[in-house]
């Protein structure tokens, strides 16, 4: 398994809002997670329509896309291994109420078009997600020092 892997999570305009993006931050950190892209941004309704393309059809889709162009999203890029997999699981379920206490969604959140937070759901779309949402020099490669203590 690679400690290289990638994905891409975003907090939500709420979750900018309610101002537990240190929360978030904080969380994948400590998980042992490298943090190697960050920004605040207004999400375009182009990026969104493509970001969530196989949604389209879902009767939510417009009220999802005005709720993520509520405000301004965190994109961040985490490094690390199983990362995909692992930070599905800091998220919890799509449906806060279905997500265990101890997962982001479950800690904070109560309904589906207010969840705080996105995670991409596989090494795939995580790739697709981050060329989507960061340009390749946004992006940074460096050595953590946690990386010791953190791998054996
Ligand atoms: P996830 O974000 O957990 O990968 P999906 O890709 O299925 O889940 O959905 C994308 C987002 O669309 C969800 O995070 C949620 O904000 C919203 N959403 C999904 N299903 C519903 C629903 N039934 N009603 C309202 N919003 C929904």
């Amino acid at each position: 398994m690679s400690n290289t892997e990638r994905t891409f999570i975003a907090v939500k305009p709420d979750g900018v809002q309610r101002a537990l993006f240190p929360e978030v931050l904080r969380r994948f950190s400590q998980k042992g997670f490298k943090l190697v892209g960050i920004k605040l941004t207004f999400a375009k309704e182009e990026l969104l329509r493509e970001h969530y393309s196989d949604l389209q059809s879902k009767p939510f889709f417009p009220s999802l896309l005005s709720y993520m162009m509520s405000g301004p999203v965190l994109a961040t890029v985490w490094e690390g291994k199983d990362v995909v997999k692992q930070g599905r699981a800091l998220l919890g379920a799509t449906n806060p109420l279905q997500s265990a206490p101890g997962t982001i969604r479950g800690d904070f959140a109560l309904d589906m078009g207010r969840n705080i937070i996105h995670g991409s759901d596989s090494v795939e779309s995580a790739e697709k997600e981050i060329a989507l949402w960061f340009k390749k020099d946004e992006l940074v490669s460096y050595k953590s020092e946690m990386y010791g203590w953190i791998y054996e």
